[in-house]
């Protein structure tokens, strides 16, 4: 029985799931936020400060503001760029729900975009097809980590007077033609989520290079308020106004102490992921039955996930199944993601039907993410493998 399925009763390749993404908090980042414990700012203090001008320097922009959440900075960019109702913004529709929610929750409609076939990131061509007299923003999401064409992106946005938005959310640390992630874009939204590249527990930056709009970033963060506490103690104010409707998204400085220590080791992760990426890549190349998708000419990838897609014409089962096979080998494979137009909320309140976007449609039944983080030992990477190989051996047609 031991090469037989653990779905079907067998040995399974490992007893303890191993998870499709997960934080590594070390000795050091632990001491940083005993540290901002002890000191006499929880939240709205110096670390804040600290940590966005290391996260800009990070990434390559003039300003990073760190906020509660990726949804949080994905509606502050939103918010930010005062888009609002009758105002379109074209959003892939391969991704997290979020990308697309931040556009609702200002009143703005999501227009879904389908993405590309080899690459899963935004097409150019359909975002050219979606432009109307009512588009204000294209918002642009680096799927997988990869990075999505930005030159080209740039190019149709200026020529239609749009705002460009990245949903970075995915690929802190990923550069294209030597340029970062994070200056790439009028605002570029990140997540510091534990299974995100660097992790606060909850959190979120949005990086930008122009001076007003970080401005109405820190506003939104704030209630709209234009003076936070600690700017009004050190010029012993007492007054403030709030001079538009914000919202309370600030990052405590407890979160910011570990997501600061986190940022120092970002290089490290992201090279880490990329040394799994390429083993994955050796071992599956010449595995028929399953494909990675294709990586663009010039992309310096971050591996937030590692997604193949499945030949199921050559299989005997549907993804699902698949799925299931490789959880019970302990493997935790996941889907990234079921298309955000198919949702029951956007089908209900936005009139989204199958067969909008037919390749994300497709694609969403074939992809599977396979466990990838910086923490993962060689030896978990190769139990990956041997389950992959085990389960389309047992499902080859
Ligand atoms: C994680 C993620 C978000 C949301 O980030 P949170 O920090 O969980 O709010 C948004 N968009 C994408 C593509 C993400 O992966």
């Amino acid at each position: 029985m031991k090469n037989s399925l653990a779905l079907h009763g067998g040995a399974p390749v490992r007893t303890a799931l191993l998870p499709y993404g997960r934080q590594w908090v070390s000795e050091e980042d632990v001491a940083a936020v005993v540290e901002a414990l002890r000191s006499d700012w929880l939240t709205t203090g110096p670390r804040v400060a600290t940590f966005e001008e290391a996260f800009a320097t990070a990434v390559d922009t003039r300003y990073a503001v760190a906020v509660s959440s990726g949804t949080a900075a994905l509606h502050v960019a939103v918010a930010a760029l005062k888009l609002g109702v009758g105002e379109e913004v074209i959003v892939p529709t391969l991704t997290f729900a979020a990308s697309a929610n931040c556009v609702v929750y200002q009143g703005a409609t999501p227009v879904f975009a389908d993405v590309d076939p080899d690459t899963l990131l935004l097409s150019s061509h359909e975002v050219e097809r979606l432009i109307t007299p009512r588009t204000r923003a294209i918002l642009a999401v680096d799927y997988a980590g990869a990075v999505c064409d930005y030159a080209a992106l740039r190019e149709i946005a200026t020529r239609h007077g749009l705002h460009l938005i990245a949903d970075a959310c995915h690929s802190l640390g990923a550069r294209r033609d030597g340029h970062s992630v994070g200056s790439l874009a009028d605002l570029t939204a990140f997540s510091l989520h534990p299974v995100k590249h660097i992790t606060s527990g909850e959190g979120g930056v949005v990086t930008s290079d122009d001076p007003e709009l970080a401005q109405r970033l820190r506003l939104f963060r704030n209630h709209g308020i234009t003076t936070d506490h600690r700017e009004r103690e050190q010029r012993r104010q007492w007054q403030y106004q709030m001079v538009e409707l914000g919202f309370n998204y600030r990052l405590t400085d407890i979160q910011c102490a570990l997501a600061l220590s986190q940022l120092q080791r970002l290089p490290e992760f992201v090279a880490r992921r990329q040394a799994i990426a390429h083993r994955y890549d050796a071992a599956f190349a010449e595995l028929p039955g399953l494909s990675p998708l294709r990586v663009p000419s010039g992309v310096h990838h971050a591996y937030h996930l590692y997604v193949v897609r499945l030949a199921t014409e050559r299989l005997t089962v549907d993804r699902d199944t698949i799925l299931q096979a490789l959880r019970a080998e302990g493997i935790g494979a996941n889907v990234h993601y079921w298309p955000v137009h198919l949702h029951p909320y956007y089908q209900n309140s936005h009139g989204t039907r199958p067969a909008l976007c037919p390749v994300a449609e497709e694609a969403a039944r074939r992809i599977v993410s396979l466990p990838i983080f910086p923490r993962m030992t060689d030896a978990d990477v190769e139990d990956v493998i041997s389950a992959v190989g085990k389960v389309l051996a047992a499902f080859s047609a």
